[in-house]
């Protein structure tokens, strides 16, 4: 259930439609738009009686959502959602949101050699595995709070703002205090308790799109973290699982229209592990923004040969900086912008 105020509803009469609804036994989400704020409702295992909602001042209407994801639906809040950062960087919007770095943090050296080239191509958003979900338990699982430390170093030389994966509840924890991004893998799409953990903290989370997630299941994921009243939710398709033996998944780039159709929430795309191979990681990054992807998230190595994870898909600090000339060029085509960098003021 929904209740669109009206597009001059004071504060007050906000205020008190979601008091009523906490009444009621429900909760309230107040998403403010561009024109009107509407207050979605969740918590109700059925109907919620319209009958007294309607009638309190300021409300315009009360319609049903029919859709199984309700927050993240276009039909709650009808405007682009924009997930926006201490440095002037944004996701979602008119300006295109550039993730990259390192599949791992390794060691202090390689991530600020990672970091320097990256940022120095203009990237905003430096990512780096600290936790790492690896298929064997034998292969390098992160650094862990090490890895962190050295992201933090990175944010405070480069400006760069900090993407990281949160495996479990210890390493939300961390994950939490340290990164300006929350990440949730593909294997954990649909780890709900962890979800509604992340729900809980003021922070923004980005959501990988499972290995056979539907579209709807992925949404519900999203739902998850908004349901409990975190609303800055970024979705990041990275591929699924198809019979294609080319790739090492599918990039699902057919999903980008499909998701802005019918949800307000920022779309990336993640063409390194979409693919899985170095030399088509830059035409399927062109790809995803000319499909109308808000940004694309993207492993950069300056040594792929010697890197303890996912080498063979890391392209090199000189592709990158190609990549990003190709995006500038490919953004005003879809009425988008490429800013390169940090803002000056941000900058050590
Ligand atoms: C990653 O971004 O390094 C990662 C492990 O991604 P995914 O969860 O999409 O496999
Ligand atoms: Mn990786």
């Amino acid at each position: 259930m929904l209740v669109v105020m009206k597009a001059h509803a004071t504060p007050e009469e906000i205020q008190a439609v979601c008091d009523h609804i906490i009444q009621l036994g429900f909760r309230p989400h107040p998403l403010p738009g561009a024109q009107r704020t509407a207050i979605g409702i969740t918590g109700n295992q059925g109907e919620v009686d319209r009958g007294n909602l309607e009638s309190l001042s300021g409300v315009a209407e009360v319609i049903r959502v029919s859709k199984a994801y309700k927050l993240a639906s276009r039909d709650v809040k009808e405007e682009d959602t924009v997930v926006r950062f201490a440095n002037g960087a944004a996701i979602g919007g008119r300006d295109l949101a550039v993730v990259a770095g390192p599949c791992s943090i390794e060691n202090r050296d390689q991530a600020f050699a990672i970091a320097e080239q990256v940022a120095a191509a203009g990237a905003q958003f430096f990512r780096g595995g600290a936790f790492k979900p690896r298929t064997s338990p034998y292969a390098f699982q992160g650094l862990g709070l090490d890895a962190l430390k050295i992201m933090s170093e990175i944010k405070d030389r480069f400006g760069l703002r900090i993407v990281t994966e949160a495996l479990d509840s210890e390493s939300l924890e961390l994950v939490a205090d340290w990164a300006d991004v929350i990440q949730i893998g593909a294997r954990n799409m649909q780890n709900f308790s962890l979800l509604k953990k992340v729900g809980r903290l003021r922070k923004p989370a980005l959501i990988k799109r499972g290995l056979s997630a539907t579209m709807e299941e992925f949404l519900m994921a999203a739902e998850y973290v908004m349901s409990e009243g975190n609303y800055e939710v970024i979705l990041c398709e990275r591929g699924v699982r198809t019979f294609a033996d080319h790739a090492r998944n599918t990039l699902d780039l057919s999903i980008v229209p499909a998701l802005r159709h019918v949800s307000h929430l920022p779309i990336l795309v993640d063409p390194s592990h979409g693919t899985g191979r170095r030399d088509s990681v830059l035409p399927m990054a062109r790809a995803a923004i000319a499909a109308g992807a808000d940004g694309v998230m993207v492993e950069v190595h300056h040594h792929p040969e010697k890197a303890l994870s996912d080498g063979p898909q890391s392209v090199y600090p000189a592709q990158f900086s190609t990549m990003m000339q190709e995006l500038e060029q490919i953004a005003p085509v879809v009425g988008r912008k490429l800013p390169r960098g940090v803002p000056v003021e941000d900058r050590p």
